[in-house]
């Protein structure tokens, strides 16, 4: 039996495994952005999907074996360990040839035997870390049940997900928590690992601190947290992901990680900023839309013989952002020299059409 790193890091009470990363790897340098600040965090493995299991067809499917080289580089720049999502046979022996130290099976594979079963089949004479996520319907059996397809392959250390369940109708949760799924788990297997992943219950980022801190509550040992430097621009699961300074605060809040007050100030203060990045980068966004408008206008404006500069439509702009801006808590002197100066561009611009 050919065993891979098949213990579990820290996962006492005091220091709860933390498992960080994005839903999806989408670029080499999105992947090495996001690892790299996530050092710092407390996060022992590095989580990011490679193959993508969507519900609807037609949005971001993963980037396929390629990302597996990028979690390599993760490994051997950052140390940390890395873990991705395997649905069948092929993805199991990518994982191997590239090194992943850690497989995790997804919800809707879980619900499914015969994947499972395939999994564990290719799995045959490898001592891999695999976590088992619950299935998407409320059935604890069938959790149990992969665990156990996987412990028969051989798997000496398996643990278990609890991301809760898909709910019929309207829910505040993107899937149920269903707490009693994972205490009856627990009920049955105390020797296995079982951690929380509070983004796919939550699917939105102001529900996820309380879901985390009700699963440590329950005495889980770790978290799955999907962290993003861009959290907004992400390819998928978008509105779930937080920042890895987010990170840093929710479990410095939560006394889950030994960070000083001056390391968890620095990191608040970095989750600050990556708002304002992020609001400077819709800003720059939004100035280059309107100089390519201003363009097209201003061929517009040649093609039909009228000048460039048309004063009193102008002069009834800067009134209505003045008054804009009076409204909206902004100094009306501030936004009337931000215009003249946007305004000033954009004469400029025409006139270089
Ligand atoms: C994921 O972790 O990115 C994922 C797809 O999760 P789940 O299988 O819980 O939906
Ligand atoms: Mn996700």
């Amino acid at each position: 039996m050919k065993k891979i790193n098949n213990t579990w890091p820290t996962n006492t009470k005091e220091q709860p495994l933390i498992i960080a990363g994005p839903c999806s790897a989408e670029t080499e340098e999105q992947v090495m952005e996001i690892a790299h600040q996530l050092k710092t965090t407390g996060t022992s493995i590095y989580r990011a999907g490679i193959w993508k299991p969507r519900t609807r067809p037609g949005m971001f499917e993963g980037v396929g074996a390629e990302g597996l080289k990028w979690l390599q580089r993760v490994k051997e720049e950052t140390g940390l360990r890395v873990a991705t999502e395997v649905a069948n046979k092929d993805h199991v022996n990518e994982c191997l040839k590239h090194g992943i130290d850690v497989l995790w099976i997804g919800a809707r594979t879980t619900a499914n035997p015969f994947a499972v079963q395939e999994i564990a089949d290719a799995l045959q004479g490898v001592d891999v870390p695999v976590l088992v996520k619950n299935p998407v319907n409320p059935d604890v059996n069938l959790w149990l049940g992969a665990i156990e397809r996987l412990e028969k392959a051989g798997i000496s250390n398996p643990g278990a997900i609890h991301r809760g369940i898909s709910p019929l109708g309207k829910s505040i949760y993107r899937n149920n928590p269903e707490w009693q799924m994972p205490l009856a788990l627990k009920e049955q297997r105390p020797d296995i690992l079982l951690i929380n992943d509070p983004s796919h219950i939550a699917g939105n980022r102001q529900l996820l601190a309380g879901i985390a801190e009700t699963a440590i509550g329950l005495e889980m040992e770790g978290l799955m947290i999907e962290t993003h430097h861009n959290p907004d621009a992400a390819w998928s699961d978008a509105a779930q992901q937080i920042t890895p300074q987010a990170l840093t605060v929710l479990l410095a809040k939560m006394k889950l990680t030994t960070g000083t007050a001056a390391e968890v100030a620095t990191a608040d203060l970095g989750n600050m900023r990556s708002s304002i990045d992020y609001i400077d980068e819709q800003l720059i966004d939004l100035l280059s839309y309107r100089m390519q408008v201003v363009a097209e206008i201003g061929q517009y404006k040649r093609q039909h013989g009228m000048a460039v500069i048309q004063e009193e439509r102008w002069t009834e702009l800067l009134t209505k952002h003045a008054s804009q801006a009076a409204g909206r808590n902004l100094d009306g002197e501030f936004v009337t020299q931000l215009f003249n100066s946007i305004h000033r561009e954009s004469v400029n611009r025409q006139n270089l059409v």
